[in-house]
């Protein structure tokens, strides 16, 4: 998109899976990128592919569910160049699985601050960055946000995702008189690292686990889960000028998989 070329973006969860791979196409449209993550080695190979593709891109490490280190995230991107144009709000973890009469209320909190809290954050910190000039911001929720609910287990990640819908609703209206965007994409199951920070009681799960009609990943549209990169168009289509007119709405990326 043409209308990407020296906007500036801020991604969060930009060191692996749909961040990684939406940073990179981002900047190979021309956009500056902040790649945001919880270690700076965890966006060091984002930079170094976009650096290899002749894109400009800086590190910055930040736990996104913590208020003081997101702001100075969007200090640090001020600062270095001087405007902001797109925000994509896509770190997240699968946090623990398990029965809601087994998961603890600390496990209950990690997973809705690092998915729902930091949304909040995200679009608050980004705020007097894009009330001038607009801007677009696009948030990672999930089909187990609305639609899909036969991962067991998922009681704590499946409410924040559907928060994340409800928020991003409310965001779009809030913030339609400074011509900022905010869209939220659902995607399906799709081929990243998210699986590593999964905490699942595999015992516990038992009790709940009923035959699946449909395992995850057999999507109808092409029988296996989705790639990064195929999220990374989605993202450049909302965060672009091609999207002038689209705010306020909830995209499925899924291959048809929440329609089983
Ligand atoms: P991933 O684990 O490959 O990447 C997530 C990145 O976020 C990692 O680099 C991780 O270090 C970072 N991160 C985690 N917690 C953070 C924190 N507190 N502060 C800063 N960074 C943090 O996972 P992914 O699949 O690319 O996930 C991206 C988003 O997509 C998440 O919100 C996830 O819930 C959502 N999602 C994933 C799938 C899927 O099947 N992979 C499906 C639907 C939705």
């Amino acid at each position: 998109y043409s209308s990407l070329k020296d906007k500036v973006a801020l991604v969060t969860g930009a060191g692996s899976g749909m961040g990684k791979a939406s940073a990179i196409q981002l900047a190979k449209q021309g956009v500056k990128v902040c790649l945001v993550d919880l270690k700076k080695d965890h966006g060091k190979e984002t930079k170094e592919e976009i650096e290899s593709n002749g894109g400009e891109a800086i590190i910055i490490e930040a736990d996104v569910s913590n208020p003081q280190e997101l702001e100075h995230a969007f200090e640090k991107v001020i600062e270095r160049f001087s405007k902001l144009d797109i925000v994509f709000a896509n770190a997240g973890i699968n946090g623990t699985m398990a029965p809601i009469e087994d998961l603890k209320p600390e496990e209950w909190d990690e997973t809705l601050s690092t998915n729902l809290k930091s949304t909040f954050l995200t679009v608050k910190y980004a705020i007097p960055h894009l009330k001038h000039d607009g801007g677009s911001i696009v948030l990672t929720s999930s089909i187990n946000g609305s639609r899909v609910f036969s991962n067991f287990g998922m009681s704590a990640y499946s409410s924040s995702k559907a928060a994340q819908v409800a928020f991003s609703k409310m965001a779009a209206l809030e913030l339609a008189n400074y011509r900022i965007r905010v869209n939220v994409i659902c995607p399906g199951a799709i081929e990243t690292n998210i699986g590593e920070n999964t905490h699942p009681k595999k015992e516990q799960l038992q009790k709940i686990e009923i035959p699946v009609k449909y395992p995850e990943g057999n999507q109808p549209l092409e029988h296996q889960p989705g790639t990064p990169e195929q999220v990374a168009d989605l993202v450049s289509f909302l965060a672009s000028d091609a999207s002038s007119h689209i705010t306020g709405t909830e995209l499925f990326i899924d291959g048809a998989e929440s329609l089983l």
